[in-house]
């Protein structure tokens, strides 16, 4: 990626920096290989980045977004998402989100237990309509990654089992203020072993089976999100494989006739187009290695100290020969740490770092910690 250093050495750090038109290219491409499928759909799922700007982006290409939270909805409705391409996700969802979305008239809740189920039924009838519902199903499937962000266990708090469905649908019967349009399931996120998705697949096909026994067919099959990107090598690959990941589906989901199969990218979307710039503040020698200070901490991005997510970090204004460094915030954990033994051009007070791979889970995590202020946003095609 070409960064403008010198225009960043001018700028107040840190800052996020999206670059919009890999932005515009990765969503061109989502657009052309979800459109070689009838009834393919893509929502973005809003919690991985809910920056204004990149939200109208992504809207002009026509995804719906998917939401966990009322104020993700707010949010989706101000960047112009219409209300029937959002649908709305989570374990915990509170009566007045439940109304926001009723009111709004959004495309569906993603139902995750009975107890949701008939209140979504009791605020619907209050407001006098019908709430169009999907069940989040835990497919048991494992999706091989990091135990914080798989979701798709049995052990996860996440969906209703497949042992409890039948006695759900029972129950949904006797329920006038909610429909049945869909089935919904998510497994996890960075993912990039194409066998968890064709295991995802198999499962919902055997739970068609299952509806289809008795007697019923759904509109809407929603298979989440959770495609990874390439945290090692971003320039490598910096558009995730879309062709490959909407092929495992076409090959391995059985869709019914006229059925709509949804996805929820979030990670996959943005990631690549975000990186957190930062200056250099000091550069300290410690016992057997060198520390370089810089301006971000978790505060920014907090990927690191809460998943131990690796980022390549580059020094993008020196060209002097690599020499190896841990990378440190100023906050006051020891955790405030976004790389050790990191290999950097010869690394000075004043020089610009740039921590790739951060368009998602980065900007929408930060928090004012240490009464500090929140990061910046600065965007390739409105550089001077
Ligand atoms: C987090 C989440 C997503 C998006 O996951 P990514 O890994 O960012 O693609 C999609 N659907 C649901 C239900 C989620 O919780």
């Amino acid at each position: 990626m070409n960064f403008p250093v010198e225009k960043f050495k001018t700028l107040d750090t840190p800052f996020y920096y999206y670059d919009t038109d890999l932005l515009r290219t990765t969503l061109r491409t989502i657009h052309e290989e979800a459109g070689r499928y009838e009834r393919y759909h893509v929502h973005y799922a809003v919690k991985a980045n809910a920056n204004p700007r990149l939200l109208s982006i992504i809207r002009e290409y026509g995804l719906g977004a998917d939401c966990v939270s009322g104020g993700e909805i707010r949010a989706a409705l101000k960047a112009g998402f219409p209300a029937d391409k959002i649908v709305f996700a989570g374990v915990g969802k509170a009566d007045w989100e439940i109304r926001l979305g009723l009111e709004a008239g959004i495309c569906c809740f993603n139902v995750e237990s009975l107890p949701e189920l008939e209140n979504i039924d009791a605020l619907a009838g209050e407001a006098g309509k019908v709430a169009s519902v999907a069940l989040r199903i835990n497919p048991n499937v494992d999706a091989h990654t990091h135990h914080y962000i798989t979701t798709g266990l049995s052990e996860n708090k996440f969906g209703i089992s497949t042992e409890h469905l039948e006695m759900i649908l029972d129950r949904m019967a006797s329920l006038a203020h909610v429909r049945l349009v869909g089935l919904h399931f998510h497994i996890g996120s960075q993912i990039l072993d194409m066998d968890s998705f064709k295991m995802l697949c198999n499962r919902i096909n055997e739970i068609q089976e299952l509806l289809y026994k008795r007697m019923m067919i759904v509109d809407i099959i929603n298979v989440g999100g959770g495609l990874g990107v390439d945290y090692e090598q971003p320039d490598r690959q910096p558009v995730p494989d879309f062709a490959a990941y909407f092929a495992v589906f076409h090959k391995h989901l059985k869709l019914r006739p006229k059925q709509h199969l949804f996805f929820e990218l979030g990670r996959a979307v943005v990631c690549q187009c975000g990186s957190l710039i930062t200056k250099t503040l000091y550069v300290k020698e410690g016992v057997n290695k060198k520390f370089v200070i810089v301006d971000a901490g978790f505060t920014d991005l907090i990927r690191p100290a809460l998943y131990q997510a690796y980022h390549r970090i580059e020094n993008i204004s020196s060209a002097l020969p690599p020499q190896e460094y841990d990378v440190v915030g100023p906050i006051c954990e020891s955790s405030d740490c976004f790389g050790k033994v990191v290999s950097l051009n010869e690394t000075s007070r004043g020089d610009i770092i740039a921590i790739r791979s951060a368009g998602a889970y980065g900007e929408i995590m930060a928090s004012q910690y240490n009464c500090r202020r929140l990061p910046g946003a600065c965007y390739s095609d409105e550089m001077p």
